[in-house]
This record gives C-alpha cells, structure tokens and sequence, in this order.
C-alpha cells in the first residue's frame, strides 16, 4: 500500500490517529507484525514538527523534528503501511463487531473506514489564544469545546476561532443550535468536501482574520478581530487544531487516568478501558518527549497487531 492509497480502502486491522512519533512507531510495529494499517492526521501539526533534537539516544547531532517525522513516514510506508492526510471527527463502536471489523472511523470528507483495533497517538493540544479576555471570561463565554458548552447558547450569537477540523466541525455543529455563528480562520487547512460543506452552509466565514480582544463583564458580549472589526456574540469557542482527542476519546467510553483525567488511562500494554483501543505518547500523559512517545507507539503497535490476530482467530 502507497501514500495516501489508504483513502482507496475503507477496511483496516489497525487505524492509528496521529502521525507524530507515537503514531509512526506505532505504525512501524504494526505493520512489521502483519496488520493492515492507515495513519491518519497531519504530520505539519505533530509537536514534532518544528522542534529540534539532540536528546534523543543514538542521534549523532541535533536532527530538525520535521526531518525525523519525515523519515519516519517513509520508514512506515515501507513496512505496509497506508497514509491518508486527514483528521478523524467522529469514532464509534460497532454495535455487532464482525469479519469487517469493530470500530467505525469518521474522517473529514465524511467519509467512514473501519478497523478491528484503534490506536490513539493523537498528542495534547496547546490551544490558548492568549488573547486579552481569554482567561478572565473562561466558562463566561469562552469555551474550547462545542460538544461540551455548545447548547448553552442556544438561539444566541456566537464565533468560532480556528483553522483546522475542530473549528470547521464545530462551526457546523453550532449551526444547529444558535442563530448566528461566525468562523474566524487565517487559513482553512481542511479537506476539501468539508471546506466546501462550511461555504455551503449558513455560516458566516471571516476568513484572513484573528480575533485580537474578547469583552465583557459578567459574560462575553464582543469580539474584537485583527484588523479592528467587531462582532456582537454571547459565546467564542476557541477550537485550534484538529478535533480534539479527548472529546473523541470520551465519545467512544475511553476512560482517564485515575490520577490526572487530562490524560488517556492505559495500562502497561498501552491498552485503554475499551477492548481494542490503545494509546500512546503525549495523549498518556508526562513527559512531553519523543522518547516516550516512540516507546509507547511500540508497544501500542505490537499489542494492536496481537489483539487483531486474536480477534480474527489468526494464531
Ligand atoms: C517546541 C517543542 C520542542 C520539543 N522538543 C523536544 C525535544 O527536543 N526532545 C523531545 O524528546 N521532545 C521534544 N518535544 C516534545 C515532543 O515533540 C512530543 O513529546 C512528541 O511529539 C509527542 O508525540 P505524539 O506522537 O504523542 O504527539 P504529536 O507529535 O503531537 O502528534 C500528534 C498527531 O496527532 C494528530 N491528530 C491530532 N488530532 C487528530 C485527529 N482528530 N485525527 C487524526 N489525527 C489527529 C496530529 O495531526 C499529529 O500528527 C518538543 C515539543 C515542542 C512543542
């Protein structure tokens, strides 16, 4: 299986979220182990990307981050393993898990490709605007998640600020509930089908813009832009990046760490509280490294593989 061919299939042993460097390694191991394997997301948005790194064991120098993530994509694609440059929205069980497998995996273009073991290596999110009335209005208005806080504005006007899935998604789900909703993004990096699905709907799109100012005092009432324009709202959700790994997470019943519930709960096979759902790397929580992260993916990955073999009575 080529780059990108994944897109050609929809039936998978293992979909792995993220292409950072527990989802590569992930992906390494899974497919060396025999499993049919699609990664998805978006190397440009790993932590990785733009970092630098000497404290790797084994390096001989420091090596730029977007040189490994690329290495190690092609080391991937050698092994088997297909790629698709798309995040996932939406993942959920199967009520009857079968020959075509257990899990359904929703990606941006609305498309739906299935698998018989997850493995969520889709990192942690720094989505702060650090703007001025960000934090003072936090949970007066200001919100990061729409799944979450979204009703509460029902009838009302609000604005969703991001340029990636999480803020197209979340847009098109507000639509449903207020009666004004306003997407603000320098650039829409999402697929196709789902930039076409904002345009055609009735969001009202400020694109090249970026709120600089969020007023109010008991609650949010304006919304100031990048180049001095206004927008009256009741609610700003801030949703950078893609649709984010905890909101899809807990979806599927995935459960915390019992000792901080910022963080997927896995055990030491990198197994989560759903039979068949692994994770690995930043999403588990401290230390933000890649050595840790690529120790996990290898795990998640071997154990992936293992519980396909078992799923399809392979020995
Ligand atoms: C500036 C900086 C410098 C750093 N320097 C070092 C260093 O020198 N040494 C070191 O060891 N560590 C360093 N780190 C930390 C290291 O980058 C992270 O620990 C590591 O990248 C975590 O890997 P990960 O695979 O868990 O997540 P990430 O590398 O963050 O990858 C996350 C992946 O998940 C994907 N994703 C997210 N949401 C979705 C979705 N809904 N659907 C599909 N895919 C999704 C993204 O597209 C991305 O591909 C640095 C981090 C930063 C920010």
């Amino acid at each position: 299986m080529s780059a990108d061919s994944a897109s050609d299939q929809i039936h998978y042993d293992v979909i792995i979220l993220g292409k950072g460097p527990a989802g590569l390694q992930a992906a390494v191991h899974a497919s060396r182990a025999k499993a049919r394997v699609a990664v998805l997301g978006r190397i440009a948005r790993s932590s990785l990307h733009k970092a630098h790194v000497e404290n790797y064991c084994c390096m001989g120098s420091v090596m730029s981050g977007e040189q490994m993530l690329a290495q190690g994509r092609s080391q991937a694609e050698g092994f088997g393993a297909g790629f698709m440059e798309t995040d996932v929205v939406e993942l959920s069980e199967l009520p009857e898990p079968g020959a075509g497998g257990r899990f359904a995996v929703t990606v941006e273009s609305g498309e739906t490709l299935f698998c018989h073991a997850l493995i969520l290596a889709m990192g942690i999110s720094r989505n702060r605007l650090n703007i001025p009335g960000e934090k003072a209005l936090l949970g007066k208005g200001v919100s990061y998640c729409v799944d979450c806080d979204g009703n509460f504005y029902r009838g009302e006007p609000v604005a969703v600020a991001g340029n990636g899935s999480a803020a197209a998604t979340g847009a098109l789900t507000l639509l449903m509930i207020a009666n004004e909703v306003h997407l603000i993004y320098r650039d829409l990096e999402v697929d196709e089908r789902l930039k076409e699905q904002v345009e055609a709907s009735g969001i009202i799109a400020h694109p090249g813009r970026w709120p600089s100012a969020i007023h109010g005092q008991d609650g949010v009432e304006r919304l100031t832009l990048d180049d001095g324009a206004e927008i009256a709202v009741k609610g700003v959700f801030i949703e950078l990046g893609a649709k984010g790994a905890l909101e899809i997470a807990t979806r599927l019943g995935v459960a915390m760490d019992q000792e901080d519930i910022r963080f997927i709960g896995v055990d030491r096979r990198q197994r989560t509280s759903v039979d068949g759902v692994f994770a690995a790397g930043d999403i588990c929580g401290p230390p933000w490294q890649m050595a840790k992260a690529i120790g996990e993916g290898c795990v998640a990955g071997l154990a992936a593989a293992e519980f396909v073999r078992k799923a399809k009575g392979v020995k």
